[in-house]
């Protein structure tokens, strides 16, 4: 199969691999024969971001809208937890009504990307380009209207950026080549305080102050002011938190150690709980 992927892989138009400059075809509005039919039977992965939108928009934690509206899957490549959408019965999304999308503002990156998906190539086993590809059902009658689209208007349209930057440090983590590699299997506590650190902003929060986090990482009144007051904030604060903990990455700074920058076995999440 890889070896397959890799050879398509070398010839970009015959996969269908567009750009940022790249046009399709496509318009979707609530007068067509389709509208709402590409919200069920469908499988919507959700990022941090998403997460944090949602549960906001719910008046819950992140931990209760975890329960309440998603499901974790751990998948064989990434071995660490991933939330995706719970749908209604009749697998429908427990969102869509007949006007639509009843969450539009707060819709999850992956509804905001469709027609587009998008394939991280760089980093990854194939080592290409990152490419956005059309996703075209058969059911949906969106491509067979007259509207032009350039991808990096469609991008702008749908306020990708925001996403993908309230995401990166988090994609730099599940796409850590530590983990890709195929005798990573990850422990409990690493499961556990990635599922902190990825998606449970309200735990990880409590976990920042209740803790000896303050005592054991040097954050100086500025990003503590941040962090407390900007919800966003700490968020990326906790992915971070994440590349340190999981893959001793320099992204965090300890308190009374010379050497700030290079933390040790041992310095990671337990040492402070
Ligand atoms: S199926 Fe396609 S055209 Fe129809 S509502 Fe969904 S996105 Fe729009
Ligand atoms: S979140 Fe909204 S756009 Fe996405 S599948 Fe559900 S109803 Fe459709």
């Amino acid at each position: 199969m890889k070896e397959i992927y890799e050879k398509l892989n070398k010839d970009p138009e015959r996969r269908g691999e567009l750009g940022p400059e790249s046009r399709f075809k496509f318009n979707c509005h609530k007068g067509i024969a389709c509208f709402n039919k590409c919200c069920g039977e469908l499988e919507i992965f959700l990022s941090p971001y998403d997460i944090l939108r949602m549960k906001r928009r719910f008046g819950k934690t992140s931990g209760e809208f975890l329960v309440e509206y998603t499901d974790m899957v751990v998948t064989d490549k990434n071995k660490l937890p991933f939330i995706k959408l719970r749908m209604a019965e009749g697998k429908q999304c427990k969102f869509v009504t007949k006007e639509g999308c009843s969450i539009y503002e707060d819709r999850p990156l992956a509804c905001r990307y469709y027609p587009l998906g998008f394939a991280i190539g760089k980093r990854t086993m194939t080592e290409g380009e990152d490419f956005y590809f059309l996703i075209e059902e058969s059911f949906c009658k969106g491509f067979k209207e007259d509207k032009e689209w350039v991808v990096k208007d469609w991008r702008e349209r749908e306020g990708i950026a925001k996403y993908e930057s309230m995401n990166s440090d988090w994609i730099e983590v599940i796409l850590n080549k530590k983990l890709l590699g195929k005798s990573v299997v990850p422990d409990e506590k690493t499961i556990s305080m990635f599922i902190l650190g990825a998606y449970d902003v309200d735990a990880f929060r409590v976990f920042v102050h209740e803790s000896k986090f303050l005592q054991i990482f040097d954050l100086n009144d500025e990003e503590l002011q941040l962090i407390t007051e900007n919800e966003e904030e700490l968020m990326k604060f906790a992915h971070r938190w994440l590349r340190y903990a999981l893959f001793r990455e320099p992204t965090m700074y300890l308190k009374n150690r010379d050497e700030v920058n290079e933390p040790q076995k041992g310095s990671g999440c337990s040492s402070c709980q």
